[in-house]
């Protein structure tokens, strides 16, 4: 390119997304005089999901703006908790992420997740159908124009991938409401109605009974593992919401 030259500066937040020459401070960036501050930004490898507020000399500008000569760009992280526009706050995760996606659930919160690899065009097009987040470690796949909204998931370790989507979005959380096999929502069963799903000790052992209203799954009150109760007393303790 031979345009203007102008200084870039990236949020620490979002320097692993950029070559290691420009992860240190300001650096000197030759654009093409035309490509918008947008597309400047997401060709040096940041997701757009990613990026905050953009300063040009230290005021606020759009990402449509296109930067001029001598300018100096600051690049901001998005700001937490971020705030969506309208729609009840939904999730979809991408194929890569099942565990996070059954501990959103485990929470009560709504996570989509296919099992099968669907295809990026598939996963973009059902987050804009149904207004959904779309949580993903691929840059390439948040680079989608047709998603709804998307975040990059920073950590590959499912506790701490917890703890930055809570973090970020704070989403209400209603442990154990929803079934973490399917995502549907779970309904109080009788016990004469569900005792032929379960098995004989179990019948025996517990009165109370929840059963998902999509896929059947029973679930009972001592049903979860310790682990699951770690998980879920951590996230309230730490991120809020009524436990159930
Ligand atoms: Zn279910």
């Amino acid at each position: 390119m031979n345009g203007p030259e102008i200084t870039v500066e990236v949020a620490p937040e979002l320097r692993l997304f950029v070559p290691h020459e420009r992860r240190g401070g300001p650096t000197p960036l030759v654009t093409d005089g035309a490509s918008t501050l947008g597309h400047v930004i997401e060709s040096l490898g940041i997701p757009l999901t990613e990026a905050g507020t953009l300063l040009v000399n230290g005021d606020p500008v759009a990402r449509s703006h296109v930067p001029g000569p001598g300018e100096h760009v600051d690049v901001r992280a998005v700001e937490r908790p971020q705030q969506l526009p309208g729609a009840p706050l939904r999730f979809l995760l991408d194929v890569h992420l099942g565990t996070l996606a059954r501990r959103l659930r485990l929470l009560g919160v709504d996570a989509a997740y296919e099992n099968e690899d669907i295809g990026d065009p598939a996963l973009a097009a059902l987050s804009a159908r149904e207004r959904r987040v779309l949580l993903s470690r691929d840059r390439g796949l948040l680079r989608r124009r047709e998603i709804w909204a998307g975040a990059y998931v920073y950590s590959d370790r499912p506790q701490e991938q917890l703890r930055d989507v809570l973090g970020r979005f704070a989403p209400a959380l209603a442990p154990w409401t929803r079934c973490t096999a399917c995502n549907g929502a779970l309904a109080v069963a009788a016990k004469d109605t569900v005792s032929g799903l379960l098995e004989r000790g179990t019948q025996e052992a517990y009165d109370v009974f929840a059963q998902c209203t999509r896929c059947d799954r029973v679930y009972w009150r001592g049903a979860h593992h310790g682990h699951l109760e770690t998980i879920v007393s951590e996230a309230v303790r730490e991120f809020g919401g009524a436990t159930a």
